[in-house]
């Protein structure tokens, strides 16, 4: 898988050019020459082979030879909504996300949280969406949305049928939470910042249908959490 470099655009002709961090990954790392095989994918679900055809200082012009449509996706859409850790464990969560499959992260905001990425956090957090699909295969990158409220994705996510809330200590009898997880084509999963959810946000949550879930007697870190959720509804689905 490593000889993968994304296309920041949909590759519909028989040519494509990379530039940039692409590019400077073929040329000065990889030291691709005029002839090398690579593979190449857009976002779009496809994978393509192409061969180099001229490397110049920062860009390369390849040519493609074939085109597949390659689907190594969840059967269903999975969405992470995370009040973010911060520094690098932020992009740590970022990489195994997109190895596990998730679909969709939307870092919140909640009462508690201490990150919030601005513009050029979210462009490196991209980033790092892309060098992880280039190391796993992917050929769809898991979006990255802005930071939204508690409220405010509460609100906008009244109407999904499966919304799954990390809050340690709930359910200790809980019957089979995630079954509805099995059936439905989306789920939501939220997991709150190292303080918690403050009561009145899990409250909001529950009153708008929201199912707590208990991850076992021990603290987990944010990042741990969310992909102990993610992995749990995932093997259910397999
Ligand atoms: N001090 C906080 C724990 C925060 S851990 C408290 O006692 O609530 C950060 C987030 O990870 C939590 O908000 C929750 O979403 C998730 N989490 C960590 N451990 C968990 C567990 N055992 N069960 C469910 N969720 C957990």
């Amino acid at each position: 898988m490593s000889d993968r470099y994304y296309i920041d655009e949909p590759i519909i002709a028989d040519r494509a050019a990379l530039a940039g961090a692409e590019a400077h990954h073929l040329i000065h790392v990889m030291r691709a020459e005029r002839g090398k095989q690579v593979t190449l994918f857009d976002g779009s679900g496809n994978e393509f082979t192409a061969v180099v055809e001229r490397v110049g200082r920062s860009e390369v012009e390849l040519a493609i030879i074939a085109r597949e449509r390659v689907d190594r996706e969840l059967t269903f859409e999975l969405t992470l909504a995370v009040a973010l850790p911060k520094g690098d464990r932020q992009k740590w969560l970022v990489e195994k996300a997109v190895e596990l499959g998730v679909t969709r992260l939307i870092p919140l905001r909640t009462c508690r949280a201490v990150a919030d990425p601005g513009e050029q956090a979210l462009t490196r957090l991209r980033r790092a969406v892309v060098e992880a699909s280039k190391q796993c295969g992917r050929n769809r990158l898991m979006a990255i949305d802005a930071p939204q409220s508690w409220s405010d994705f509460v609100a906008a996510t009244a109407e999904r049928p499966c919304r799954l809330l990390a809050h340690p200590a709930t359910n200790c009898d809980q019957p089979d939470i995630l079954s509805k997880a099995e059936r439905t084509i989306g789920v939501l999963a939220a997991i709150g910042p190292e303080g918690g959810f403050a009561d009145d946000e899990v409250a909001l949550a529950v009153e708008a249908g929201w199912q707590t879930v208990d991850l076992g007697p021990r603290i987990l870190r944010i990042e741990t959490a969310a992909l102990a959720m993610a992995s749990m509804v995932i093997a259910r689905r397999m």
